[in-house]
């Protein structure tokens, strides 16, 4: 039912859905929201919104949302509803119990790029405070950790450089494994807006996106790339931005590092990294490469957007090191129209990872094994830090599995779901002897868990999310928690519980000590948002205001340096048995597993995920439009219904992941990015065939 009724009052927060960070006035009466309406002095959306943030209400007061805290002793044992204290007491029990039995690093915890910065910070700081490890780690995993480790190997930090206002700089804009209409609606719009005035548009994308044949925008250059070659085709743009003289070379020799610099244009200009070279790899033709790389290193400004069709991939790292090397070496980073700039797809990923959300990385990207850094935070928590880094998720799978990992504290993240090969996270989950889930509903991962805390939507709580542009924005409490505790409260409980005192009362507290703790926070405080709206980070004594543009007169590494950026094919190979490459992306009125947008009444609904299948492999296999298909590849089997169409090419199929019955990691598998692990959902080679209605 979508409420309709007269508000009464009206409170400004913040889009909990994509990375754009779309602000809305909720609309009260009493305390039921009447509607969501864009707010127009939203610094990110200017006024506007999309279909999922016009109805992000719903989920909250679902009837699926469990209201009171559960516990139970195994896990076919029905669940038991218990008061907040005696759950909290339990999971503090049992962690205790593990770190007696099997020591400190047998448990640990994973916080959500859904829940507020300060949230996020808590969960961290309880790992390592209370339970004495790093063992902490993000769902930005999953996403965009080869954009936090790739830039900050080549600029200096692990962020985005531009405002999304600096899109109306541009005068090429390309955009590379992304569907920004899908994925980041509000954000599309503008740079439609752009192109319309007539920027030219490169789109590098396995499938045919909207963006690249629209009724009001057609992309100059499609290049069309075979799943998996991402970093080929990186570098044979580069071999020709190098071969035909297309280099900034003043820019290069004052911002970047020489010697990177020259070892990168000797192994670019190799004749095997031309794009005919390169061509049986890519799956483009030359000219198109040629084209392309000549549009963008001579066409203006030119400003790179991309999303996880980049960074969820074998070579996810070296591809965000090659867009990096593309903007560098064409002078494009440090002004307004131009830069590197990832898509985030949840709320707040940039946040997550700021707030040290990763087993390597306190607070601010700073390395657990720096003394000096770990020093101010054992001065400011009262305990030792551990200077080794903590297990990422993938290893905590593994060390479940070796019998080593026993405790998993979980907020705000379905890792069944969400996770690939879930054969094998369920088998992981299964080793476990006390899992802790903390969400909204019921979600699959809870069906491997001990205790149950009822989460808390964004409605319901004070905090900030920090959107793809580095903007930190407020989230207001709009609703009393209906469970009784904001997500906050139950961590600050539950580390009380484990013997470590938290005394916030409120996250302005939590907001302070991270920018006592944080450089690049030092200037924020929740007095100074309400008065300027949002900031971008770095804010500090340099940039009191926040920083829409990073890098202008220099990187923050000091010198760009520019990183080798070597094809390797991986190891998801199509063979007579799995002949077809996989690729997935999102739809545009469902967000991520669907746990929100299918509990929420809305005005678009897409009920099902569906396989996208050539023509041609449709037919060669006797499929016909809404034909039922199985899906295997060597992890597992599913069954979607097909959709017959050119969007993909003979070779390569498509699916979205917001249902958790379609299963769509049910056949993704356990190869991940060399630098960081995060998964490659992008590439998986499968067979396909018709079947009986399931
Ligand atoms: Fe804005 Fe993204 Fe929310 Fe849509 S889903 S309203 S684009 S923040």
């Amino acid at each position: 039912v979508i409420h309709l009724g007269q508000p009464e009052h009206s409170v400004v927060t913040t889009c909990a859905y994509c990375g754009v960070g779309c602000a809305f006035k909720a609309e009260m009466k009493g305390s039921e929201v009447v509607r969501m309406v864009p707010y127009k002095d939203g610094q990110a959306n200017r006024g506007h919104s999309c279909v999922k943030g016009r109805f992000a209400w719903g989920y909250a007061t679902h009837a699926d949302r469990i209201m009171k805290p559960m516990i139970r002793s195994k896990i076919t044992d029905p669940w038991q509803e218990v008061t907040w204290d005696e759950a909290i007491n339990h999971a503090a029990s049992e962690f205790r119990r593990l770190q007696g039995q099997y020591g400190r690093d047998s448990i640990g915890g994973i916080t959500s790029s859904r829940c507020t910065n300060e949230e996020t910070y808590l969960v961290q700081k309880l790992i390592r405070a209370a339970f004495g490890t790093n063992n902490v780690d993000t769902c930005a995993r999953v996403c965009h950790s080869p954009t936090g480790y790739g830039l900050k190997q080549t600029l200096g930090e692990s962020a985005g450089t531009q405002t999304f206002d600096s899109v109306m700089q541009a005068d090429v804009v390309v955009v590379m494994g992304a569907n920004p209409s899908a994925g980041h609606p509000v954000f599309a719009s503008r740079l439609k807006r752009r192109l319309r005035q007539g920027a030219k548009l490169i789109v590098i994308d396995p499938r045919q996106i909207e963006l690249v044949s629209s009724p009001h925008v057609k992309a100059s250059y499609h290049l069309q790339v075979r799943p998996g070659t991402n970093a080929a085709i990186l570098t044979s743009l580069a071999h020709v931005i190098v071969t035909e003289g297309l280099v900034d070379e003043a820019y290069v020799a004052e911002r970047c590092d020489t010697k990177s610099f020259n070892e990168w244009r000797a192994f670019v200009s190799r004749e095997e990294n031309s794009p005919e070279a390169m061509a049986d790899v890519t799956g483009v033709a030359a000219d198109l490469v040629r084209g392309a790389a000549r549009l963008y290193a001579t066409g203006g400004n030119a400003a790179i957007y991309y999303g996880l069709g980049v960074t969820e991939h074998s070579q996810g790292s070296t591809s965000v090191m090659g867009i990096a090397n593309l903007a560098m070496a064409t002078g494009n980073v440090g002004r307004e129209g131009v830069g590197v700039n990832p898509l985030r797809g949840q709320n707040n990923v940039q946040g997550s990872c700021d707030m040290g959300s990763f087993p390597h990385e306190l607070p601010g990207y700073r390395h657990v094994s720096d003394a000096t850094v770990r020093a101010q935070f054992e001065a400011a928590w009262g305990v030792t830090i551990q200077p080794e880094p903590g297990l990422r998720i993938p290893n905590m799978f593994e060390a479940a599995l070796g019998g080593s990992f026993k405790g998993l504290y979980c907020q705000g993240e379905d890792i069944v779901q969400s996770d690939p090969n879930t054969q094998h996270v369920a088998a992981a989950l299964s080793a476990m002897e006390c899992i802790v889930v903390q969400d909204l509903f019921l979600n699959e991962t809870a069906k491997y868990a001990h205790v149950f805390l009822p989460g808390s939507s964004f409605l319901e709580k004070d905090g900030t999310f920090t959107n793809a542009e580095r903007r930190i924005s407020p989230v207001r409490k709009v609703m009393a928690p209906r469970t009784g505790k904001a997500d906050w409260e139950v961590t600050v409980a539950l580390s009380n519980a484990l013997g470590y005192p938290m005394n916030y009362t409120h996250p302005r507290e939590i907001m302070a000590e991270i920018a006592a703790l944080t450089p690049t926070f030092s200037g924020v405080s929740y007095e100074k948002l309400d008065a300027l709206g949002s900031i971008q980070w770095p804010c500090n004594e340099a940039a009191p205001s926040g920083t829409p543009i990073m890098h202008i007169d220099r990187f923050v590494r000091g010198k760009g340096k520019f990183m080798p950026t070597q094809y390797i094919a991986t190891d998801e190979k199509v063979t007579r048995k799995f002949p077809l490459l996989l690729t997935t992306g999102r739809i545009l009125s469902q967000y991520n597993v669907g746990a929100q947008t299918r509990r929420t009444p809305n005005v678009m609904w897409h009920d099902e995920d569906v396989l996208e299948i050539h023509p041609h492999d449709a037919e060669e296999r006797g499929v016909r439009e809404g034909d039922w298909v199985g899906i295997a590849s060597r992890a597992g089997e599913t069954v979607l219904r097909a959709t017959v169409t050119e969007r993909v090419q003979p070779g390569v199929v498509y699916t979205t992941f917001h249902f958790p019955e379609s299963g769509a990691n049910v056949i993704t598998t356990d190869n991940s990015d060399w630098a960081t692990n995060c998964p490659e959902y992008k590439v998986t080679a499968v067979q396909v065939t018709p079947v009986a209605q399931p």
